[in-house]
Order: C-alpha cells, then structure tokens, then sequence
C-alpha cells in the first residue's frame, strides 16, 4: 500500500534500514493513518539499540533511555525511536517490573494495548498485523491484544484508555474486551491520579456519548477517587440528551469542551459548583480548567429563564459572552432534545445586543484618571468598581465626560463618608 509520511520521518526509516536494521512505524500513527485521521506524533520501532540509534543521527534526544526511547530531530520533526521491547512482569497493575529489549517485531506488538494499535508498517507500506488490527478498524470495535482479562490485569489504566479509544474514533467496545475491563475494575485502584485524569480529559474532548452508557454501567467507580464517583449517576442521567449535546459542543475549541463536558456530567449528577471544582482536582487538571468547570455549572444551575435585566447584565459581565451563550444553548438543548425550541438562547441575543460594557477594560475612564480627579489608594479601585455598577445599570453612559463627572461625585461622596444617592443621576 502506497503511504505518503512526511519526508522528516521517511527518512528516519530509510537511514534505519541502510544502517542494517529494521525500522517500522507503529502504534498510533498508523492506525489514524488506516484511518485517514490527522497524524501528528510519530512513533518507530527498530531492532537497532538506542546506543545504535544514537549514533545513526545527528540530532537525538534521550527521552527515555531506561524504556529504550530516543527522540530524534529529523529537519526539526521529533520521531520517537523505540528499541523492540517487551514488558515482564506487573505486579503492581500499572507498570511492568522490567522492560527487556527483545529481537522480534511480532513481540514488541504483542505488548501493546488494544488490536488497532497493535499494528506495524513499513517505509514500503507493508503492514505488519497479527492480531487483526486491520478487520477491527473494518467492524469499528476496539478488542483487546490476546487476553483480554489478563491485560487489565495488568494494567488498570487500559480500561480507561479502551473508553478513551471508543470515545475518539466513535468505535464499540468487543463483547470480551468489556468483560475484561469489567472483571479487572478494581485494578483502577493502582493508577495514578494523574493518568486518570488525562484520559478522562481526553474522553472529556471526544464524542463521550459514545460510550456515556458503558461507562454509566461498568464497575470502575468503586474504585476510582470518591470525589469522581457521582459521575456513574450523572452518566445514567445524561443518556438521551448526551448524543445532542456532545454534536453542539463539537466544533468548540478543545479547551471549553473539556471543562464543559465535565460541568454538564456534574450538572446531571446533581453536584455543586464546589464539588465539580474538587472533582476537577481529584483528576489533577490545571486550575483553569477546574475553574472553568465549576463556572460553566454556576450557570447551568442558574436557570436563565428567571433573570432579571440587572441579572442578565451582570451574568454577561462576569462570566463573559461565550459562556453564557454556551450555558443557555446547553440548557435549552438538554430540555427540548430533538426540536429547535431555544428560548434561553434567544433572551442571550437579546440581551448580548443591549450589553453596555462587557470588562472592565471597556471603561472608558482610567485609574489614573481617578488618581487626577484626587482619589487615593483602595478609593481608587472603588469609584472604578462602582462606575462599572453604575455604567451596567445604564446610570451613566460609558463615555469619557460623564464618567468624569460621576467619578467626581463618588470621589467626593465614597472620601467624605456620606452615603451617596446612586439612583440620582
Ligand atoms: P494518541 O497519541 O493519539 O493518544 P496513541 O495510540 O499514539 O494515541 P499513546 O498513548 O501515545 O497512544 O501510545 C502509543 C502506543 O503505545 C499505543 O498505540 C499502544 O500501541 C502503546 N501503548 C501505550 N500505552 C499502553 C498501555 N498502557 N498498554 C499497552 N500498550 C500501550
Ligand atoms: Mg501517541
């Protein structure tokens, strides 16, 4: 089969072959290209060592010797070089005891996961697949390599990547995959935080409805981190609305996906903002996205329905257009899944129309402005703060001169002590 890889990594096999070994692409990279997926990490398996490795190119980076992984830079690409190699022993259900170089190809991919990353090609184009990765990508199902219970037996993490998998390339679980993941649940117990939570967010950022009612019935939460067990619950909850609300979140960026998929997940749980937030933690992810989360869900629980002008205004200016507009087209999604009904969404354009400042930025008058005007130290951040109130309300058009006007008054007013009059004027 004719294959087109980048030039940088045509070349990586080509000098691994003239050098006199063997050199395959592996994994990942063909099995998207299988696929007609974008590939962007290359990954190659070599019976040359990594000392062999080293020496055949100029530019090389020793990500993980000890794994036998050498990275190199072939016209500024990183190709991850891996000597064949399989796992001995895991007795600890994450990682094996050992890992030994070995001599055959065959061997090297019979270590690995799941039957569609099982699967070799050379710079030729022949595929190297023994264990049927080929006719798995046909029927679209995820199958463990050999058996399958023994495997996540070895390592608990699969379980959560076999969900990744079937979330990312919309495949269905085999019959005695799920078994296995099924029978092994309590190996979840020995995985990092750290890596659960990197595949929950990459579930998170794919098409979850896809594998929103496995999830809901499988066994795994019992032994994953208690701040993540409500999920089970939300996940039941979710699953007529989850089709629809996955396909409106899909052209989002990857970011906001992530963070709303797990507000929506917390939302159907019947959790608090506070607990999303801690769940966010509990699976390790960066601050922004905890918070993100856990604001994505205030507005979830605020019911848009019922707000106020003052409301409407204020929700915009805090949490900012694209979020409220988010939040309203969810709720009227998950509320009328399969018509066109949008009643949240049309009180948002209304409003968003009608917006009169949307940060703080948008001021039209500056701190130093208010230092001018004679104010000092915490007064400043206030008449700012209550010119933003004021500018809200629609007191006051956010425009240089009448803002000067009343920040003269408040400074007068806020510096004075007396109580000042805020619907006047
Ligand atoms: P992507 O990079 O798109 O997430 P990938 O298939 O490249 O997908 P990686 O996690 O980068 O996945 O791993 C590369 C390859 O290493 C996999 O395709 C698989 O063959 C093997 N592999 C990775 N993790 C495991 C594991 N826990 N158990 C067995 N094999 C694994
Ligand atoms: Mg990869």
């Amino acid at each position: 089969m004719e294959m087109d890889w980048p030039a940088p990594v045509v070349s990586v096999l080509n000098t691994l072959e003239a050098g006199g070994y063997e050199a395959y692409l592996v994994g990942g990279c063909v099995r998207d290209r299988l696929l007609g997926r974008p590939v962007t990490d290359f990954d190659v398996a070599t019976n040359a060592t990594p000392d062999q490795v080293v020496s055949l190119f100029p530019r090389t980076v020793p990500t993980g010797l000890k794994h036998g992984t050498v990275t190199v830079l072939s016209e500024g690409l990183p190709v991850e070089v891996t000597t064949y190699r399989k796992d001995i022993g895991y007795s600890d259900g994450r990682r094996p005891d050992k890992v030994a170089f070995c001599h055959s190809l065959e061997e090297d991919l019979s270590r690995r996961d799941f039957t569609v990353n099982a699967m070799a090609m050379d710079v030729r184009g022949h595929i190297v697949d023994c264990f049927g990765g080929r006719s798995d990508l046909a029927r679209r199902v995820i199958r463990a390599v050999g058996v399958p219970s023994h495997r996540f037996q070895e390592d608990g993490l699969r379980i959560l990547r076999a969900f990744r998998f079937a979330a990312q390339l919309g495949f269905q679980l085999d019959d005695d995959t799920w078994r296995g993941m099924e029978q092994n649940a309590e190996k979840l117990r020995a995985v990092s935080p750290e890596r659960i939570g990197v595949e929950v967010a990459k579930i998170a950022a794919a098409d979850w409805s896809a594998v929103i009612d496995s999830m809901a019935k499988s066994e795994i939460w019992a032994y994953v981190d208690p701040h993540l067990r409500p999920l089970q619950q939300g996940f039941k909850r979710l699953s007529t609305a989850a089709k629809s609300l996955q396909s409106w979140m899909k052209p989002h960026a990857v970011e906001d996906r992530i963070a709303e998929a797990l507000a929506i997940w917390c939302h159907a749980a019947g959790l608090t903002p506070t607990s999303c937030r801690a769940m966010g933690r509990a699976l390790r992810w960066s601050n922004q996205y905890c918070q993100e989360a856990g604001d994505f869900l205030e507005l979830l629980q605020a019911n848009p329905l019922k707000w106020s002008t003052w409301e409407w205004r204020r929700h915009l200016f805090e949490f900012g257009e694209g979020r409220v507009e988010r939040a309203c087209a969810a709720l009227d999604i998950w509320e009328n899944v399969g018509d066109d009904h949008r009643p949240r969404w049309t009180l948002f354009r209304e409003y968003a129309q009608t917006q009169p400042i949307w940060r703080v930025q948008d001021l039209q008058i500056s701190g130093q402005d208010i230092v001018a005007l004679g104010a000092r130290g915490p007064l400043v951040g206030q008449v700012k703060q209550q010119l933003t109130e004021d500018v809200l309300m629609k007191r006051v058009l956010n425009d240089r001169s009448h803002l000067l006007k009343r920040a003269t008054a408040l400074i007068h007013s806020l510096a004075g002590g007396t109580t000042f009059d805020f619907t006047d004027g």
